[in-house]
């Protein structure tokens, strides 16, 4: 399973998630606040130049953006 982090918009901590493919946080609960949906962001494991391409079109069908977990 790849590993996602999230960011609370409420309060802006940032935890580290192991998920399954396409999870988009919506369901997660903040550990410090208690506020429910966190932002996932993409983070290019550890290749921190990966930011561009974002939903492109060069992945297999079921990336939903973050290639981190699909090849
Ligand atoms: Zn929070």
């Amino acid at each position: 399973m790849p590993m996602y982090e999230f960011g609370c918009p409420k309060c802006g901590v940032v935890i580290t998630e192991l998920c399954k493919m396409g999870e988009k946080g919506e369901r997660l609960v903040c550990s410090k606040c208690g506020h429910i949906g966190l932002t996932r962001h993409i983070s290019g494991f550890s290749s921190p130049g990966i930011s561009g391409g974002t939903g492109g079109g060069s992945c297999s069908p079921g990336c939903s953006g973050n290639c981190a977990g699909c090849h």
